[in-house]
């Protein structure tokens, strides 16, 4: 039996945590669960699983919840704010990092300093911190394993050693796939018109909208390249990105002898979270078995990168290093919350995170005061940007 914490538990990454660890209650129990603000989720949850801790955002959710669990008599210790998170974090053997952007770094790296195993779902807490989270993960010995699909593709066609650098072990590139999201096809012009709604309809996963938008502006596989950089010590032009619409293989590690391996699946996170929850062993996912037939055939195509700026926008903020990709997530972060918000434009976000980034100095990001430093001023930049383009549209 093993303690699991999950961050992020009302999220659709914590939905599908759920639903795979039901189905093996002799092998998991849930020591906490975590939401932001949904009190009412965060309840039918803890009357469902009865974990020992919950998690809530502010004081008054954290009160609202703990009444409500003490009418039905549930003996759930209920506390809120990011202290608490970190202690959740650190304190059951297995952590599922399935918080939405920097929210989640704290707590994260919490779990990294206990030394446990971390089911990463929350690529921004790497993004932002890669060298030192890595340099923390080596310290204390956590077991760092990718619940993105693409990563636990990667690492699944890995050897199992593999630290220290890809060409060592005659790994000669990392194929990161990419479905292209909702708007693979479209041209600059059409793209600007595109609203929060058109971005959060993925043809082939559903997910939370920050992540569905960052699909669509391929910002996601962005990111995802610089995760697998800390994640598998590649460097950027070690890894391509390959469109591949059906997003039936997960990704792929080409070796020198001409092999390419890949992993295939039905696009279902329960399978990437099944993995790390169980490995090395297998479990029951709740997966229904790829049928080949049905899916007939596996198409390719090259990025449009321009089209979509971001892809080589955050290929950059990775060769530049330091600080730059914590200014780039925080960027994104803030420009997709005002494209959700109806107050920037589709084709905005890139301009935003490209603004940002020429106007704020790269720095050494060894300290995290240093990262935590950029990531507020990134916001604040891109708040300017944001009211800017707006003064320009309506004047
Ligand atoms: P989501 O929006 O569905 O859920 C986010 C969760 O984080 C919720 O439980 C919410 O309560 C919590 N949260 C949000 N803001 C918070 C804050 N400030 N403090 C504390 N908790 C907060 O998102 P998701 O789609 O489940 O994605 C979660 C993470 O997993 C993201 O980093 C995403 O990139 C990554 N991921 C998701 C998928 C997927 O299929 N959804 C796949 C790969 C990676
Ligand atoms: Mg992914």
């Amino acid at each position: 039996m093993q303690t699991v914490t999950l961050l992020g538990a009302t999220g659709s990454v914590g939905t599908s945590t759920l639903d795979v660890i039901e189905r093996h209650p002799d092998r998991y129990h849930l020591h906490a669960l975590t939401a932001h603000t949904s009190v009412e989720k965060m309840l039918a949850l803890c009357l469902k699983h009865r974990p020992e801790h919950a998690v809530m955002g502010t004081e008054e959710t954290a009160r609202q919840l703990s009444a409500a669990l003490e009418k039905q008599s549930v003996a759930t210790c209920v506390s809120w704010g990011e202290q608490a998170l970190c202690d959740v974090a650190a304190a059951a053997e297995m952590v599922v990092a399935g918080i939405v952007g920097a929210a989640g770094l704290m707590p994260t790296l919490s779990a990294v300093r206990a030394g446990r195993r971390i089911l990463l779902a929350n690529k921004e807490a790497l993004v932002m911190s890669g060298a030192l989270f890595m340099r923390e993960v080596a310290r204390s010995g956590a077991v760092l394993l990718p619940l993105d699909s693409e990563h636990n593709a990667i690492f699944q066609c890995l050897p199992r050693e593999h630290r220290g650098g890809l060409e060592r072990h005659g790994i000669t590139r990392l194929l990161l796939t990419a479905s292209g999201g909702p708007f693979r096809d479209h041209d600059r012009a059409t793209l600007s018109q595109v609203t929060p709604e058109q971005a959060c309809a993925h043809p082939n996963w559903s997910m939370g909208r920050k992540i569905s938008v960052d699909s669509a502006t391929l910002m996601n596989k962005g990111l995802e390249l610089i995760e697998a950089c800390w994640l598998f010590d590649a460097t950027p032009d070690q890894i391509e990105v390959v469109v591949h619409p059906q997003s039936v293989i997960h990704s792929m590690a080409a070796y020198s002898d001409g092999s390419v391996l890949a992993q295939l699946g039905n696009p279902d996170m329960r399978t990437p979270i099944a993995h790390a929850l169980a490995w090395p062993e297998r479990i029951d996912a709740g997966v229904a078995p790829l049928d080949l037939f049905t899916v007939a055939r596996l198409d390719f195509q090259a990025p449009d990168l321009e089209s979509f700026p971001c892809l080589r926008l955050a290929r950059e903020a990775m060769t530049a290093g330091g600080t730059a990709p914590a200014v780039l997530n925080a960027a994104n972060e803030v420009a997709v919350d005002a494209f959700l918000a109806g107050t920037l434009g589709f084709t905005d976000i890139p301009t935003v995170v490209e603004t940002v980034m020429s106007r704020i100095k790269t720095q050494g990001a060894d300290e995290l005061d240093m990262i935590l430093s950029h990531d507020r001023l990134a916001r604040r930049e891109a708040q300017d940007v944001i009211e800017a383009l707006a003064a320009t549209a309506a004047g």
